[in-house]
């Protein structure tokens, strides 16, 4: 039988986040066995993101878990100052250690919901072993961020120019994990008390996941499936668009 694909989501308020989660939600929607686990980033789940899930069709669930205040960017950061999504992916990983202790099989992936997805990168999810890993567009700052494989097939390298000491120079968006490991290893977690550009290293090093020995997929790391696509930066803040949602009635 398919595999089952746990497509975790962290989201948070932001002026195109309804956006972003109806066009992530109309990918999803094509893609057989796949439970959307979204998180959002908030005091209590709100009805706009409850109202995108059920019209998805899709098995989901819906969580929240609000980043501390202390960890929260403020409008005015530069997006690369705090981590985003380590609290949100947290309770998506708890939820999974919870709800699904006895499953045997199935895959687990970090899906931002501003990211683009090719389809076929849910074919390559449900070939994982134990960690299988594919290239990235536009991210590190390069056009394509993957692993460089030997004539045989194996990972000999990556061409990240970003942070490229780090154990695993890979984006979020670059693995997907066999829900087994992340079963059997609960202090696999993120941080805010890791380096910035960590949180994929040290995760990956806590399931017991080895650099070179992760599954290289997407015909050996030749297609770019996945996109880091960013959402811009909207000019209006929070306060603005909660006064507009009232004034014009949507929300
Ligand atoms: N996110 C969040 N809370 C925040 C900021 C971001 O839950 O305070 C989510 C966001 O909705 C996205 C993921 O975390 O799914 C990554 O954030 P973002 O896309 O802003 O970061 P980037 O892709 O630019 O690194
Ligand atoms: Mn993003």
């Amino acid at each position: 039988s398919t595999p089952y694909i746990y497509f975790i989501t962290p989201t948070h308020f932001r002026a195109a986040q309804k956006a972003d989660l109806t066009r992530l939600s109309y990918t999803l929607s094509h893609v057989p066995n796949l439970h959307w686990i979204v998180v959002e980033d908030s005091d209590k789940l709100t009805s706009s993101v409850a109202e995108i899930l059920k019209s998805s069709r899709l098995p989901y669930t819906h969580l929240n878990a609000q980043t501390p205040k202390d960890q929260k960017m403020k409008y005015t950061d530069p997006n690369w100052t705090l981590p985003r999504g380590v609290e949100q992916r947290n309770s998506a990983l708890l939820w999974i250690r919870n709800q699904l202790a006895g499953v045997r099989s199935g895959v687990v992936y970090f899906g931002d919901d501003d990211n683009t997805y090719d389809l076929k990168v849910f074919g390559e999810m449900r070939k994982v072993q134990k960690a299988g890993v594919w290239p990235v567009g536009i991210v590190g700052g390069m056009f394509v961020e993957t692993p460089i494989l030997a004539k045989n097939g194996s990972i000999i390298d990556f061409n990240a120019v970003w942070k490229r000491e780090r154990p695993f120079p890979i984006d979020m968006a670059a693995f997907a994990v066999n829900i087994t490991l992340i079963l059997q290893n609960p202090n696999a977690m993120f941080s805010f008390d890791v380096p910035r550009g960590y949180q994929e290293s040290t995760f990956l090093e806590k399931v017991g996941i080895h650099r070179y020995n992760m599954e290289p997929l997407a015909e050996k790391c030749s297609k770019v499936y996945v996109w880091h696509t960013r959402t811009e930066k909207s000019k209006l803040s929070k306060d603005l668009i909660e006064k507009l949602t009232k004034k014009t009635g949507f929300n």
